[in-house]
């Protein structure tokens, strides 16, 4: 069976001193936390310090929100994968639909960014996902296999296992409205399909394919309890130790 990976993808908030307190609150919220349950908090980069310090003995694991594709250079303002390990980070975000609209991230430079974070020994958590206008259009499916596709050209069988998908629709992100659990376990599902085609069964059904958008305690249950929902990617709802927490519980049951 797979296992529920819970991630927190906090974007441009908390400050050091937020983040210290926030995770020091989910800390003390998921200390019995079951071995079923993965848990990844992903601060903004002046936060990871900090949190590869209070996370250290803790079975909460970090990640990071964006990297550049190459290991150093003049790329003024970039973070490299190499610096993220450097700090402790395990797991890195990568093509997020907010990176995709605000900062023009094609599939090709998100593949370029997946490919040197396995390189770097980290593991992408991938985004893909449909806007409003292309789901009213019926291109839902058309779009994803695309993203899919591209995020994922070139990267071998055997690094699978290390990269999580993201099925994240843009329409669902930061707006309160969540898609149904059968409309997001649909889009896994074809997920799955592609992997299975493109790789191989083993591997489709192996891999790690987590919902996001609108994410909250209220619908976390219905939403992980689908068949091929393995976690969740939470925005808004991961800034509060509270919400957070219920939602991880939520992937317990
Ligand atoms: C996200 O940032 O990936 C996200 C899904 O945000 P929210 O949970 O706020 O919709």
């Amino acid at each position: 069976m797979r296992r529920k990976v819970i991630a927190g993808n906090w974007k441009m908030y908390k400050n050091v001193d937020e983040s210290a307190k926030l995770i020091n609150e989910l800390k003390d919220r998921l200390k019995d936390l079951s071995d079923t349950v993965e848990v990844i908090l992903c601060p903004p980069f002046t936060s990871l310090g900090i949190a590869s310090q209070l996370l250290r003995a803790s079975r909460l694991k970090l990640g990071a929100q964006n990297m550049h594709f190459q290991d150093d250079g003049a790329y003024t303002g970039e973070i490299s994968g190499q610096m993220l390990r450097f700090i402790g980070c395990e797991y890195v975000i990568l093509g997020h639909s907010e990176r995709r609209t605000y900062f023009h991230e094609s599939d090709e430079i998100i593949n370029r960014k997946v490919k040197k974070a396995l390189a770097s020994n980290l593991k992408p958590i991938v985004c893909v996902g449909e806007t409003l206008d292309e789901r009213e259009r019926g291109l839902t499916e058309v779009v994803v296999t695309k993203q899919a596709g591209g995020v994922l050209d070139g990267i071998p069988l055997e690094d699978l296992r290390r990269l999580v998908i993201a099925y994240e629709p843009v329409w669902a992100i930061g707006t309160g409205k969540n898609a149904t659990p059968q409309q997001a376990n649909d889009v896994h599902k074809l997920i799955r399909g592609l992997i299975s085609k493109t790789y191989d069964r083993s591997a489709g059904d192996g891999l790690i394919i987590q919902y996001g958008g609108s994410v909250k305690p209220e619908n976390a249950v219905d939403l992980l309890s689908q068949p091929d929902i393995d976690g969740a990617l939470v925005g808004g709802a991961s800034l509060q130790a509270e919400s957070f927490a219920a939602i991880v519980k939520a992937g317990v049951r």
